[in-house]
């Protein structure tokens, strides 16, 4: 059981079948589904875990249409189900079509080809094996559009764009590209042949696939993308204008929203500061300093003990890491020197506060007396904010540590393999704000960050860790609509960043830890706003 449970948690994007679920779900769903009966026992199953959850999140933005699942036969309390429907061997994969009758067992799936791609393809021909009376409610048309059809969409106005994908008979991308787009509002994805040749001279197409794009306002385009990539296109289509990813009701995770939400200010009262998302924002370091050492800390009376170490080596890594000098780094040495000299094993908050306002007051050191969010500005209170600017702060913090590697010398966190990674770990785990968050990121550093050897595996996980909170957290309450949780770098901050192997987006981790040296250097730093 323990290797069962294991296996696949509540964590994965897919969903965990068990006796008592399985008919319920799968009978007479408004969806299809795809379900994996395995064993936990089955060495082909624990080997294959990786990939069907790689699938799993792969089509995760399907999930209304068509639902990926896993049944373990070898708990006990499923061996009746698993004998009911007759699964013999495992791994056995058996989807079900939408609307499904009470006696449906399932359609077996026999494939020798288990490997994404694959499976990917037989979701899609799932979906159009359904008729127009018994397909899945949500499903949006996946047949391709004629030129007859489409030509008179050319130039008329519409509250949303439409997105055609001109491909050739056997490609899937547009398949795909319209169910990645399932959960956003604001466009329309169709598809059409190459060998509709009026809409190719109509449209002067003559690569495939190729997005020809019918914005709002009448006009319409070639849709620009760097590589003819199922990832290029959905990234781009997601992030037009006005383009916004629909919220998951009752989302599981709101319990760290609600607490996300806690973290947040008067943000939305202040006006809006136009800003680049290709710099870094210096304005948004200083707020996070301002609001972890104001509010954060303010809930601790005292710092003692373990607590006040760890404190004092989150202050050292800023005063020893952070960019360019100036007002914050003075600041920190500041209270880093003073930490280091006190000989008291408990420190009230309050001297904290006292010295950090005196400090400011006397030498003009300023750390800004308010917070000012630029590229952490949230559209509304709640969002963003904080939190970004702690990701950002550690983000800039690993790339310094890369670029001045002997920065921690004589402070004691010389010795550690990933410093930066370590201090953020604890700094998480006592003082930050989001009980729920810390609970996650503790669990992925107790997987992973041991193995973090060198500086730049140290940017790499930062980088890696964060994604998957994205890729979780993408569509909950937290999801800010004007930045949707995505993949990051996108396609149009960094192409090169990004392949495509085996019909699967893989990211290309030489380019990616390039990009991340620019975009969280000292250069890329923007004084705008900033005191
Ligand atoms: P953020 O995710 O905060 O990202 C800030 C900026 O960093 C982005 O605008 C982008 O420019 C850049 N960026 C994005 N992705 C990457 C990347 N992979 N690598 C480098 N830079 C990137 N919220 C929850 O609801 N549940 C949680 O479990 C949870 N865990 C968290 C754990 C930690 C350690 C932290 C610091 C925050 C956590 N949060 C969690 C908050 C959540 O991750 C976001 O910070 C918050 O929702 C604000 O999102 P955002 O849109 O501002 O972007």
């Amino acid at each position: 059981l323990g290797t069962a449970t294991r296996l696949y948690t509540e964590e994965d994007p897919l969903v965990i079948l068990s006796s008592s679920s399985l008919k319920p779900s799968v009978i007479n769903s408004s969806s299809a589904w795809l379900v994996q009966f395995f064993s936990s026992w089955c060495g082909h199953c624990i080997q294959y875990s990786s990939t069907w959850k790689a699938l799993a999140q792969d089509v995760k933005d399907w999930q209304q249409v068509v639902s990926v699942a896993v049944l373990d036969c070898a708990q006990e309390e499923n061996f009746d189900i698993c004998k009911e429907f007759s699964i013999k061997f495992y791994p056995t994969f058996r989807y079900f079509r939408a609307h499904s009758a009470e006696t449906d067992r399932g359609t077996p799936y026999r494939g020798a080809d288990r490997e994404i791609q694959s499976v990917r393809q037989l979701m899609v021909n799932i979906l159009q094996n359904h008729t127009k009376l018994d397909r899945p409610d949500h499903c949006p048309p996946l047949e391709p559009y004629s030129s007859v059809e489409l030509l008179p969409l050319l130039g008329q106005k519409s509250d949303h764009y439409t997105a055609i994908i001109i491909e050739e008979p056997n490609s899937y991308v547009g398949r795909e590209v319209i169910l990645d787009l399932l959960q956003y509002s604001g466009v329309e994805v169709k598809r059409a042949l190459s060998s509709d040749l009026p809409l190719l001279d109509a449209l002067k197409i003559t690569t495939f696939p190729s997005v020809y794009l019918l914005h709002p306002n009448t006009t319409h385009t070639h849709l620009h993308v760097q590589k003819r990539l199922r990832f290029f296109f959905s990234s781009l289509l997601r992030t037009l204008p006005g383009v916004q990813r629909r919220l998951k009701l009752g989302s599981s995770s709101s319990t760290s929203e609600d607490q996300m939400g806690a973290l947040s200010d008067k943000q939305s009262t202040e006006p809006w500061r136009d800003f680049d998302r290709s710099k870094v924002y210096a304005a948004d370091l200083e707020s996070a300093l301002h609001y972890l050492l104001r509010v954060e800390l303010a809930t601790h009376n005292t710092l003692e003990g373990e607590e006040l170490k760890i404190f004092k080596d989150f202050v050292t890594l800023v005063a020893k890491l952070y960019p360019g000098g100036g007002s914050v780094v003075k600041l920190m040495e500041t209270l880093s020197d003073w930490l280091l000299s006190l000989p008291l094993p408990l420190i009230p908050y309050q001297a904290v506060l006292d010295l950090v306002d005196n400090k400011m007051r006397i030498s003009g050191v300023f750390l800004g007396a308010e917070l000012r969010w630029v590229g952490c500005q949230g559209s509304r209170a709640g969002l963003r904010g904080y939190p970004c600017s702690l990701w950002t702060l550690f983000h800039v913090l690993t790339v310094q540590h890369d670029a001045t590697p002997t920065a921690l010398e004589n402070t004691g966190l010389e010795g550690e393999a990933a410093p930066v990674l370590q201090v953020m770990r604890r700094y998480i785990r006592t003082f930050f704000g989001c009980e729920e968050c810390g609970r996650h990121f503790e669990q992925a550093a107790a997987v992973s960050m041991e193995k973090v050897q060198n500086r730049e595996d140290q940017i790499l996980w930062l980088w890696n860790q964060h994604n998957m909170v994205n890729y979780r957290l993408a569509g909950s309450l937290s999801d800010d609509p004007l930045f949707p949780k995505a993949p990051w770098p996108s396609p149009s901050l960094c192409s090169s960043c990004h392949e495509e192997k085996n019909g699967v987006h893989v990211w290309n981790n030489d380019n990616v830890l390039f990009f991340l040296r620019q975009h969280y250097g000292a250069s890329n730093m923007s004084p705008k706003y900033s005191l």
